[in-house]
């Protein structure tokens, strides 16, 4: 632990990357304070898939950053084991699985199983493909107990965490952000670390430097279902799919506007119907849960973290997918805020892009 500045950081959002950017500064000795509207991962990370992928298809300005990102989390479950990293490995083919996929997959772990692998790693699969890309170093968490972890070990490393407290704007001198106006009063600091999601926009723009961080919906589900049935995560044209150890099946899905036939309850017994046409023994399949989350996307689709321009002490943290960047942003960018060391990773996500 390097504790040597003391400096006075207010992280707004206890989302996963509020959280992990929480730990990172917290571990190098800065004085944090977590400020949530909310609880705890109770934005978009509490529905989220949670896989953490690292392929995109070229070009991908931020591929150098994605390959980063399962290095830092195995880096960081060794510091915080309750992350509770399933490690499973990802099997992919269908559409989205196309050549440009497969050649910006440079991960050494990559194979490509023939149909009598497949049916070893899924046995529960009725028709396995011919071939497939199964990138065994993908694995996913649990989304909302990784935050809890993260915000616990950074309050281990002394951070507070104030929940049920809105930020509502900033105190400004001179061009200088000095603090942030909440719902239960004032909070001074050296660094406000904007973390907010989707709310990114309005939090910037009240400083006049609006950041387009836009909600993009995606259809989140949850079934009930023999476990052991799903024992990689299986991402093909019909499904996007992965198992936690009590048997719940977790499954994203598009999502196709606001019509009753969309309804997130409408999808969810489409999916249903896929996965049981998809998979033998998932006739038992139980609805538990179908919602709407809202992804902090960009408008380019780029991660937006850095400095915010001309407005002192401002530092602007979102992406999608948040989850999968967690670990190598939050060193990433924690060592920007605390050192000045500038990270060429990070320089394709820079808010200055878009003013
Ligand atoms: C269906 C679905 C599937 C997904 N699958 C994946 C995936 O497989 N892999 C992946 O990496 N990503 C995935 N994502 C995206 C991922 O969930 C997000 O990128 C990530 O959770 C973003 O985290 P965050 O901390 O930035 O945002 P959030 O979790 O939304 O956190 C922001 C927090 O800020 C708080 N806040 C807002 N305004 C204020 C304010 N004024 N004052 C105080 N607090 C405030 C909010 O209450 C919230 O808790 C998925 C998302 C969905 C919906």
């Amino acid at each position: 632990m390097e504790h040597n500045t003391g400096k006075r950081i207010v992280v707004v959002g206890a989302g996963i990357v509020g959280a992990s950017l929480a730990y990172h500064l917290a571990s190098k000795g800065a004085n944090v304070c977590v400020v949530e509207a909310g609880e705890i991962a109770c934005g978009v990370t509490a529905t989220s898939f949670a896989w953490i992928n690292t392929s995109h298809s070229a070009p991908d300005p931020i591929a150098a950053l994605r390959r980063e990102a399962i290095r830092e989390f195995h880096r960081l479950e060794a510091e915080l084991p309750d992350l509770n990293i399933q490690w499973t490995g990802a099997l992919c083919y269908g559409a989205g699985t196309d050549e440009a996929l497969l050649a910006a997959d440079h991960t050494s772990s990559t194979v490509y199983p023939a149909r009598a692998h497949i049916q070893m790693l899924e046995p529960a699969l009725k028709n396995p493909p011919e071939h497939a890309l199964f990138k065994a170093e993908e694995g996913a968490l649990d989304a909302v107990q990784a935050t809890h972890a993260l915000i616990a070990g950074a309050q281990a490393q002394g951070a507070t965490v104030l929940t049920q407290t809105r930020v509502l704007g900033f105190r400004t001198v001179l061009g200088q952000v000095t603090g942030v106006e909440t719902s239960q009063g004032t909070l001074d600091a050296d660094v406000v670390l904007l973390a907010a999601g989707t709310a990114i926009k309005t939090l910037t723009g009240l400083l006049g430097r609006p950041v387009p961080v836009e909600p993009s919906p995606s259809v989140f589900i949850r079934y009930a279902a023999r476990p052991g049935l799903v024992r990689t995560l299986i991402s093909n044209t019909e499904m996007e799919v992965r198992q936690r150890a009590d048997g719940t099946l977790l499954v994203a899905e598009d999502y196709l506007g606001d019509a009753l036939e969309h309804h997130p309850s409408a999808i969810a017994r489409r999916a249903a119907n896929a996965i049981r046409s998809e998979l033998a023994g998932a006739d038992s399949l139980e609805l538990q849960t179908a919602c709407v989350g809202l992804r902090p996307i960009t408008e380019d689709g780029l991660p937006v973290i850095g400095h915010l321009p001309t407005v002192g002490g401002v530092y602007v943290c979102s992406m999608h997918p948040g989850v999968a960047l967690a670990a190598i942003v939050g060193r990433l960018a924690s060592e920007e805020i605390m050192g000045g060391e500038i990270s060429s990773l990070l320089l394709p996500c820079r808010p200055d892009r878009f003013f």
